[in-house]
């Protein structure tokens, strides 16, 4: 055998090996710099080279992989991984130089980092793991997902905006504004129109903002029967928890229409208001505006549509103002969570003012 007979062989026979053996060997490097998710680093020593015994599994990267803020950390979550037998997560702080690092192995789909500093930038990614005998093979890593903190100083005041019906063409509006203050607000979508805005709803959850549940199309609740009811409710939950992951908590009937029916088979709280805009009938942002700013106090449930140009023009004003004013703006959950109030399912919450000592 000459020289480069030699030469194609071991080329031949390495291919061979690196094309069998990449993912037994080749380890992406979660510790790696932002921009280099996913490469593979090929490990192929000549004198290791042999005939592998077994097929080796192809362990993929978790899909879907998102992260949310929520009240006590950031909330990650990833599609469940064939072969997979652990996911790694790693973080570093986005933007900064400097390495990823592993935060957390664990079964699950799903963790709450809850080290997360509040007021950070975090990056995060995930990989899985298998171990098979001596050997743990690893994936490379997932895309990378951005998400920051926030801080809710329970001793200052608060307040819940709150917008119905939607979401619409206005919704992303009134988001750019949340998100420009870093505040949030509940929205209480309608069933029927989660898959026109399917981008708008997955942007509520990850500025923060709460999804509740505001019926599939708006059917008055109060006394109607009780399956009705009960598929008003269902067919919006699972339209939400297929969209985002999540299951909304919360009930707002519309009209603010609660009867017996209601209150025996809602299965969450339901959320009425204690300063009502009336958006919806002026559709005049400056009336909203005034509105708000001569009524709104802390613990104030404010209710508002997120139908209208007005309420959005509205919006734009109110929310820098009301932070200017000293006013946290929370989601209806953070509210309660923050005055200790504990949710029962069929229950009405129409304020949550503090308590007089
Ligand atoms: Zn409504």
């Amino acid at each position: 055998m000459n020289i480069i007979q030699k030469k194609i062989r071991k080329l031949f026979v390495s291919i061979l090996f690196s094309m069998v053996f990449c993912t037994e060997i080749t380890v992406a490097p979660c510790n790696a710099a932002e921009e280099t998710v996913g490469d593979v680093i090929i490990i192929t020593p000549e004198e290791e080279l042999h005939e592998p015994d077994e097929k080796p599994i192809q362990l993929k990267q978790p899909d879907d992989f998102q992260a949310e803020a929520a009240k006590n950390g950031i909330k990650l979550r990833w599609k469940e991984t064939q072969d997979a037998q652990q996911y790694e997560i790693y973080r570093k702080i986005s933007g900064k130089d400097e390495s990823f690092s592993l935060i957390k192995t664990t079964k699950k789909c799903t963790y709450t980092d809850k080290t997360a500093k509040y007021g950070v930038t975090y990056a995060y990614k995930v990989r899985t793991i298998a171990v098979l005998g001596e050997k743990t093979k690893k994936s490379p890593c997932s895309q990378i997902k951005r998400c920051r903190t926030y801080f809710v100083d329970p001793s200052k005041p608060m307040i819940a905006l709150t917008f119905d019906d939607g979401p619409s063409i206005y919704t992303d509006g009134i988001l750019d504004v949340l998100e420009a203050n870093q505040s949030r607000a509940t929205f209480f979508v309608l069933g029927n129109r989660v898959n026109s805005y399917k981008k708008t709803v997955l942007r509520i959850g990850k500025l923060g903002c709460e999804i509740g549940n505001h019926s599939y199309d708006h059917a008055i609740l109060g006394n109607n029967s009780v399956s009705k009811i009960r598929s008003e409710i269902s067919k919006t939950d699972k339209k939400i928890k297929a969209l985002t992951g999540n299951t909304p908590v919360l009930l707002r009937p519309p009209y603010g229409s609660i009867g017996n029916n209601l209150k025996k088979n809602a299965g969450k709280p339901m959320i009425l208001w204690s300063v009502d805009t009336l958006d919806w009938k002026s559709r005049n942002a400056s009336t909203v505006y005034q509105h708000v700013m001569s009524h709104a106090k802390d613990g104030d449930i404010i209710l508002m549509h997120d139908l209208y140009f007005s309420t959005r023009a509205a919006a734009k004003r109110i929310i820098p103002e009301l932070k200017k004013r000293g006013y946290q703006l929370v989601t209806v959950s953070e509210l309660a969570y923050y005055r200790g109030i504990e949710w029962k399912a069929g229950e009405r919450y129409a304020q949550m003012w503090p308590q007089k000592h």
